[in-house]
């Protein structure tokens, strides 16, 4: 694709891995569990407890909650994060949280380990150039409306202010479907494995927005070559203050794991390792 410089696959294949704490995304299956906010101090850690228990391998959680509606819960900001370090520090599984304002993003990076870009942020330019200026890695959303192109393009913004350590995720896309939230565009994926060399995540809980939905969805982000998962979990659902349908609890968060680990370990055999190569990508 045109100008996408440093975001496009080399000539040599070399795919970027990303090294956080004990975790490498871009080798193997990484899973980041968490609770869509930070609602309270024993919310969060009880949750990140049973992420950690359960197998997750990082924890994410927003202290800043882009919502639609400005009555509602907006996030507990700077305290939110404070949880979410100490979160970090009883469990050690490394933090990933949303920053919405460019102005936020220097002191943001002392309690963030991965910097998330959410969705409706995508196309914020100058808060892109911002992560883009700053030492963390960055898990860029793909906008509810955005073309693959697009959301490259984003990409590329990060990387051009010198930032490399950019993960993408796929949280689906408005369509004229009504039953689920988004429409998880799961082609995104072996999509991006063909056009660069960037590590690729879905997001289950906001593709679907539907619990029942959620774990089979994760389960096909396996089969289509993905390097990761980001799924939403809540010590106690029903009473999340937001997204209280999507969110799974530490119980089907487990079992989840379990079955992710298995299929793992099937399509690790060769047969799935080789795939069918088409004409030059456009
Ligand atoms: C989130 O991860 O909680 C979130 C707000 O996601 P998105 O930006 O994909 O809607
Ligand atoms: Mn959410």
């Amino acid at each position: 694709m045109q100008n996408l410089k440093l975001v496009s696959s080399s000539k040599q294949g070399k795919q970027t891995k990303i090294k956080v704490g004990n975790v490498v995304i871009g080798e193997g299956f990484t899973v980041v569990g968490g609770p869509c906010s930070v609602e309270s101090e024993e919310q969060t850690i009880r949750t990140a407890e049973a992420v950690k228990a359960g197998g997750g391998m990082m924890f994410r959680g927003g202290a800043f909650k882009p919502r639609t509606s400005p009555y509602d819960f907006q996030g507990l900001g700077l305290e939110g994060l404070k949880i979410l370090a100490k979160a970090r520090e009883l469990t050690g599984l490394p933090i990933v949280t949303e920053v919405i304002d460019p102005r936020d993003v220097s002191w943001v990076c002392e309690f963030a380990d991965i910097l998330q870009i959410g969705a409706r942020n995508m196309q914020n330019f100058s808060l892109l150039k911002e992560v883009g200026r700053s030492p963390k890695p960055v898990l860029l959303k793909r906008g509810m409306y955005s073309t693959l192109k697009e959301w490259l393009n984003c990409a590329e913004y990060i990387l051009a202010e010198g930032n490399p350590n950019v993960v993408l995720c796929e949280r689906g896309i408005r369509t004229f479907e009504t039953y689920t939230r988004n429409t998880l565009d799961l082609s995104m994926v072996p999509a991006i494995k063909e056009l660069t060399h960037l590590p690729v995540m879905v997001d289950p809980s906001h593709g679907t927005g539907k619990l029942s939905l959620v774990e089979k969805m994760s389960l096909a982000t396996i089969a289509a070559g993905a390097d990761g998962l980001l799924v939403e979990v809540h010590i106690n659902p029903c009473e999340a203050k937001s997204d209280a349908d999507q969110q799974l609890n530490p119980e089907q968060f487990k079992k989840l794991m379990q079955k992710i680990r298995k299929l793992e370990q099937f399509m690790a055999d060769s047969l799935f390792t080789t795939s069918i190569t088409g004409g030059e990508p456009k």
